[in-house]
Formats: structure tokens, sequence, C-alpha cells
């Protein structure tokens, strides 16, 4: 994971689960890490946390539903580290988890507007000065959900179809200018969505076992693989972490 010390990585809902797991992680291993997401005082807490440890770290408020306050968080990263070489779209909500007779159209279109307006937003914000340098990797947190259907997540299985377009969309037109357009889809993993998941009691996810889930410490160390040269051959599509070739392409141990 040499490829990782020295680059400027901004990750979006930074201020727990997979994101928090992810800023720390990469910042050990020496990258300059911009902490995105909307609670401030989280944020701000795990930035000094990383540099007490030495690692080196700032948090933006922002809300990746609003293009000018994460175009702001770039500006910010930016600001502090120089241009932006990794973007981590990883922000991402799905509650509340409904069926399509009792679902609420705002709430269904505030998971749009999270999950795929702000990975949009988050690519349009990058993806001009990646190009004139020849060189950048944009990583979208998937799903399972993007490919796959289950009851009570239509607005979230909608959200995440349309982030693997937008992968597949922006690998098309990057990948001739350097720049690597990656998802990568971590299985389920012990945050607080799936908290979130297990309580709705909908559909077989809200089952499984809460050791079924991997931690996000895991997801952090595919991101880490993925900012690197061997994100090049999964640009355009998913890297499926629940796959065992995937686990071991990115270092990680077989799961029982
Ligand atoms: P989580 O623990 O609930 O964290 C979600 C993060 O997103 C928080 O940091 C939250 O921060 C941020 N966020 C939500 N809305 C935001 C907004 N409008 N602007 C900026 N940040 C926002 O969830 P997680 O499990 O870590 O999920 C991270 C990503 O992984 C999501 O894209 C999710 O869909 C994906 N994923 C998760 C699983 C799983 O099993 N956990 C499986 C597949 C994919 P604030 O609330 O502070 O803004």
């Amino acid at each position: 994971m040499d490829h990782i010390k020295g680059l400027s990585i901004v990750i979006t809902g930074a201020s727990r689960g997979i994101g928090a797991a992810a800023a720390s992680w990469l910042a050990l291993k020496g990258a300059k890490v911009t902490l995105a997401a909307r609670s401030e005082d989280e944020i701000h807490a795990l930035a000094d946390a990383i540099s007490q440890d030495g690692g080196t770290a700032i948090a933006t408020a922002c809300d990746v539903g609003d293009y000018d306050s994460l175009r702001g968080a770039i500006s910010q990263a930016e600001a502090a580290f120089g241009p932006v070489d990794v973007l981590v779209n990883n922000a991402g909500i799905i509650d509340p988890i409904t069926r399509f007779e009792d679902s609420d159209p705002s709430d269904w279109s505030r998971v749009i507007t999270i999950n795929l307006l702000g990975v949009y937003h988050g690519m349009r914000a990058v993806l001009p000065g990646m190009k004139a340098r020849g060189k950048g990797t944009i990583i979208n947190i998937s799903s399972g959900a993007a490919t796959g259907a289950l009851e009570g997540w239509s607005h979230y299985c909608a959200s995440k179809a349309g982030a693997l377009a937008l992968t597949r969309c922006g690998d098309k037109e990057m990948s001739a200018h350097g720049v690597t357009v990656v998802g990568l889809s971590p299985g389920t993993v012990a945050t607080d969505m799936q908290h979130e998941i297990k309580s709705s009691g909908v559909n077989p996810v809200s089952q499984l076992d809460w050791s079924d889930h991997i931690p996000p410490e895991d997801v952090a160390q595919a991101i880490g693989y993925l900012c690197g040269p061997g994100a090049a051959a999964h640009a355009g599509t998913d890297l499926r972490l629940r796959d065992a070739e995937a686990r071991a392409e990115v270092g990680l141990a077989p799961r029982d």
C-alpha cells in the first residue's frame, strides 16, 4: 500500500461507519485526508484524533446533496493539500425502509438526492481538474443493491443502480484521460446502516446475524487498494468485496 503515501484523498460520509474507518486507515498509511459530512462535531473530532496519532487530516462540513456545499469541501481540500488525487463518494443513507405503498415521496427522493445526485456532484466537482492533470481516481461506494432487488429498498436500489451507471459513464469518458472511475460493493458491513436495516425487519438482509457483516476496516483496506494501480482492472465496474477473489486481491484474509 506504498502508493497511498502523500495522496490527497477526500472522503464523503466520513463522520462514522465506512467513511470514518477509511479516513483513519488511509491517514495511517500516509494519505492527506479530507473528511466531509454533515455532522461537524464528529468529523472535527476524528480529524483531531488522526492528527494526534501523527496523521494528516482536515474536516469540512458538507451536504453532498447540495453541489455548492460539496464543491466547497473540495476547495477546502485543495487549499490544504493541493489537487485532489482520490475522491471517495461514500456518503449514503437507506432510511426510511418502506414498501412502495407506504413510501413518502419526499423521503424517497431524499435518498436519491444523497446516494445518486451526491455521487454526480462529487464527480462533477473533481473530474475537470483530474482530466486536466491526466490523473486521478474516483471510488464510488456501491452495493449489491445496484444490481439486485429487495423489498422496501426501492429508493436505495434505484440510487445505487444509478450510481453504478455514473461509474460506467465516468469510465467511458475518462479512461482515455488517465482518470480511473471505479465502484466498490462492500457486501454487508457492521455500521449504523445495518442497525437501521435490522430494525426495519423488512427483507432477508434484516434477518442476518451481526457476525455476518464485515468490519468497516476491511472496506477501508479495499478503498486503499483501489487508490492504487490495482483499480485500473476494475474501472467502470464494481469490485465486489463479497467475492473471495476480490478479498484476496485487496489483501484481506478469507472469510469463514
Ligand atoms: P453509516 O454508518 O450510516 O454512515 C453514513 C455516512 O454518510 C455518515 O458519515 C453520514 O454523515 C454520511 N452522510 C449521509 N448523508 C449525507 C449527506 N447528505 N452529506 C454528506 N454526508 C452524508 O453508513 P455506512 O454503512 O458507513 O455506509 C457508507 C456507504 O456504504 C453508503 O454509501 C452505503 O450505501 C454503502 N454501503 C453500506 C453497506 C453496509 O452494509 N453498511 C453495504 C453496502 C453499501 P452525516 O450524517 O454526518 O452527514
